[in-house]
């Protein structure tokens, strides 16, 4: 009888171990840690220049790859976001008054990174009457002064309650890829994305896209949330039908454990299979694998994307 406790015991240590609290990501999850010398330089610059950046600020998992290639996403407006999104790292509250020096400082960065492509993004800023979208528009302008060479991408936030005028200047300052991420599904904003709302960021795209045929639409959504498939394939439907040129989708990562969970890891075989989905509803160019995000290889994929509207223009002339 005195052998029952020790047994007891003895399989609870052999027992497997209980779940950890913090999810394990697979394998294909797994990143390199940043710690080449490329990456140093491009922090020191952005330091330097006073700029936040969305690849420090959202803990984006290829931050190693990007900095030392020196590829990094400039956050304007400042570094707190006026909305709690439930998937976002950046930190909420009231921001900082706008900086006058920023629009300079992000060209002085593009031309000492020498960035053929630039990818811009902000945080929202609701309590801007315009939004910020004025600083958007000054930033373009600096660009093209400074790094005429240097395409443009801006990543917006919704300018919610804005007025159209807003957006309608950005795309009057001409940038070459307009992207603004739809991020969920939407039956998943109310948790998600609660500030925003579905069709008003679908309708702010297909107005780019109907003012400025020129210019690139793009939007990006993240999968792991909870969504369902055919869900997402509506979501493509949706964008299809706003004119969107070019779709991103990666795995949602939980940054905290405040942050919504993982609900899921999706296999890079069903991110196969979602692409070929998109391509199928055609999408000029697609972007789908577990580490995609808006701006991962977004100076390839503008010139891949100028090679599929040539192709495109072609077919329908011959
Ligand atoms: S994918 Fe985008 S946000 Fe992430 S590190 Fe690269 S440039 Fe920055």
């Amino acid at each position: 009888m005195a052998s029952r406790p020790a047994n007891r015991y003895l399989a609870a240590m052999n027992a497997p171990a209980a779940v950890p609290p913090k999810q394990r990501k697979p394998d294909w999850i797994r990143v390199k840690a940043p710690v080449s010398e490329g990456y140093h330089k491009t922090r020191r610059l952005m330091r330097d220049l006073n700029l936040a950046t969305v690849c420090e600020e959202a803990a984006c998992p290829n931050i190693g790859e990007c900095w030392t290639k020196k590829h990094a996403t400039v956050m304007i407006l400042g570094d707190t976001c006026t909305r709690a999104c439930a998937f976002c790292n950046v930190k909420t509250g009231m921001p900082r008054a706008v900086d006058p020096l920023e629009p300079e400082h992000v060209a002085v960065a593009a031309a000492e990174l020498g960035l053929e492509h630039i990818v811009v993004t902000s945080v929202d800023r609701d309590d801007l009457p315009d939004g910020g979208a004025s600083q958007f528009v000054k930033v373009i302008q600096a660009l093209r002064r400074n790094t005429p060479g240097t395409t443009i991408e801006i990543l917006t936030p919704d300018f919610r309650n804005k007025s159209e005028a807003a957006v309608e200047a950005i795309i009057e300052a001409g940038p070459d890829v307009y992207n603004h991420n739809l991020e969920t599904v939407p039956r998943l904003y109310p948790t998600i994305r609660p500030g925003a709302r579905y069709y008003a960021s679908l309708r702010l795209l297909e107005s780019v896209k109907r003012k400025a045929p020129h210019i690139f639409t793009k939007s990006g959504v993240m999968v792991g949330l909870g969504e369902q498939r055919l869900e997402v394939h509506q979501v493509m439907d949706d964008m299809r039908s706003a004119g969107i040129d070019f779709l991103t989708m990666g795995q949602y990562l939980q940054p905290t454990p405040r942050h919504a969970k993982v609900e899921e890891f999706v296999t890079p075989k069903a991110f196969d299979a979602y692409a070929a989905i998109a391509r199928a509803k055609g999408f000029l160019l697609v972007a789908a694998s577990p580490l995609t995000r808006s701006s991962y290889h977004a100076g390839d994929d503008f010139k891949k994307m100028q090679a599929a509207r040539v192709a495109q223009l072609e077919r329908s002339n011959g």
